[in-house]
């Protein structure tokens, strides 16, 4: 093979990187409805994402908050437990839900460190939830594991918007620290990944 001159050199260089760095979605806009608060609550479910990694678990976290409280806090468990339903979402309100009443979910803001599972929307819908704030999308996230874009996505908001009009979604939110934590731990597993 023929040495490459010193400026085909670079423009192969630059290909390369930029094929290398197209692996990892560059992160969305915070949705403008957020507020500082929200941000510092953010910062917190990344934190128990990456507690359930330490523990085993996939990385995604929930926490519930009222009034500048934190009412409850979850993270995944779903490959330490067996437990399917163990996403950080689904898991906080199985767990919370005996103690907590409807008017206190009602009041709550979720914050949940991945847009939430169909699943988890569910949930999120029958404890009546009424203000969600995600971290990081579906559509990156499958991205980060490597999946292709599903044929008919249905997005969380179109979840809500469906089943329980009236229930404030938000997000992304911070997106760039959520993509950071699932590039570490994805792309290293490439398994079946447990949502949220
Ligand atoms: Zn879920």
């Amino acid at each position: 093979m023929l040495p490459l001159r010193p400026a085909l050199k670079f423009g192969a260089l630059f290909i390369i990187a930029a094929c290398a760095r197209a692996a990892f979605p560059a992160p969305l806009a915070d949705d403008p409805g957020c507020t500082a608060t929200d941000r510092r609550f953010m910062a917190r479910a990344y934190e128990l994402a990456r507690v359930a990694m330490s523990h085993g678990g996939a990385p995604f976290g929930a926490l519930l908050v009222k009034d500048g409280k934190v009412l409850a806090e979850f993270s995944n468990c779903e490959f330490a437990t067996h437990d399917v339903t163990k996403h950080a979402e689904t898991g906080l309100i199985s767990a919370y839900s005996p103690k907590i009443d409807r008017a206190t979910f009602a009041a709550s803001t979720l914050y949940t460190s991945s847009e939430p599972c169909t699943m988890c929307c569910g949930s999120i819908r029958y404890a009546g939830i009424r203000r969600i704030v995600y971290g990081t999308t579906e559509e990156q996230f499958l991205r980060v594991i490597g999946r292709p874009p599903l044929p008919h996505p249905l997005a969380s908001h179109e979840v809500f918007a469906r089943t329980a009009p009236g229930v404030l979604v938000l997000g992304p939110l911070m997106e760039a620290e959520g993509l950071a934590i699932h590039e570490a731990y994805w792309p290293k597993l490439r398994t079946t990944p447990a949502k949220s």
